[in-house]
């Protein structure tokens, strides 16, 4: 196993993430089955490759202490799946909009896997790596890749990138760079993938392709995980969403990164998702729609 490279939040204990269902609509697969799946995935899949174990438990409400990854009926950014926040006591919480997701005909499950896997490599989304060009990419672990998917147990979970992705030092097709060995260098972009990244001094993304870019200038992309960074560069403070420790999840005023939105999905019994071949590819810079007053990410 590789040694520990990003930590836990409370990196001396293995964060307990409380999973809520207060969705109203039936999830598209067995609730527990989901949670059980998750944790088959994060014990053999993610941990092995990032070093940050998680303990998952279906819960009612979201006890002291704990993380969050809480299913809702739909989300208050238009065109979003979810996204992960942190509560203003700096515990990571994730959404899951279950509504928004099977209205796309997409899957809860990978949408849920997306958000587990970015909370556990950067809980507080504040990480980034130095990457080619002066570009400073973001530690997203899955958006490079969120467009792929694999079974556990039946039931599709997310691809993620490997450490190596982050690592300049990587000579193509040295290292994994992904769980689905589907990208050959750091840095790469699988065509329905993209990247936060800062440069010329703001936050913008790259996507793996253009139709891939279009997608995303569909989306309200107010609010999300580049605002953030993009108040703290302007040395403005971040706004953070309410403490929930009840029934009530406020869904205004929150911080945020997310999972977008993809295609036509598959079975996902093997690497579906963007079956071109894995040729490198040109990222696409995101245009200015999404990049000017209103902050995206
Ligand atoms: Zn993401």
């Amino acid at each position: 196993m590789r040694p520990k490279l990003i930590q836990p939040a409370n990196c001396h204990a293995v964060p307990t993430v409380a999973c809520v269902n207060h969705a109203t609509v039936p999830l598209g697969v067995d609730f527990d089955r989901l949670i059980a799946a998750l944790q088959k995935f994060a014990d053999t899949c993610f941990s092995p490759a990032w070093g940050t174990p998680v303990k998952l438990v279906p819960a009612a409400r979201i006890p002291s202490g704990a993380w969050g990854l809480v299913f809702l009926d739909e989300s208050d950014k238009a065109g979003f799946y979810g996204y992960h926040d942190l509560t203003p006591d700096g515990l990571p919480l994730g959404k899951v909009f279950v509504k928004t997701i099977l209205a796309a005909k997409e899957k809860v499950s990978v949408t849920a896997c997306h958000e587990l896997c970015e909370m556990l490599v950067d809980p507080s989304a504040n990480l980034c790596a130095a990457g080619p060009d002066g570009v400073f990419y973001a530690y997203e672990s899955a958006d490079p890749v969120e467009e792929d998917e694999f079974l556990v147990d039946g039931i599709a979970m997310s691809n993620f990138v490997h450490p190596a992705w982050f690592e300049s030092f990587r000579k193509p097709k040295s290292a994994q760079f992904d769980h689905l060995g589907l990208l050959t260098r750091p840095f790469q972009l699988r065509r329905g993938g993209y990247m936060p990244v800062f440069q010329h001094g703001r936050w913008t993304q790259l996507y793996g392709s253009t139709p891939k870019a279009k997608r995303h200038a569909k989306q309200d992309r107010t609010g999300r995980r580049c605002a953030k960074r993009q108040a703290r560069a302007a040395g403005q403070p971040a706004r953070h969403s309410e403490v929930w420790a009840g029934n009530e999840l406020p869904q205004d005023n929150i911080m945020t990164k997310s999972t977008k939105k993809k295609p036509a999905p598959k079975a996902a019994a093997k690497p579906t998702s963007n079956k071109k071949p894995n040729k490198p590819t040109k990222p696409v810079l995101g245009g200015g729609h999404a990049f000017g007053g209103v902050r995206n990410g």
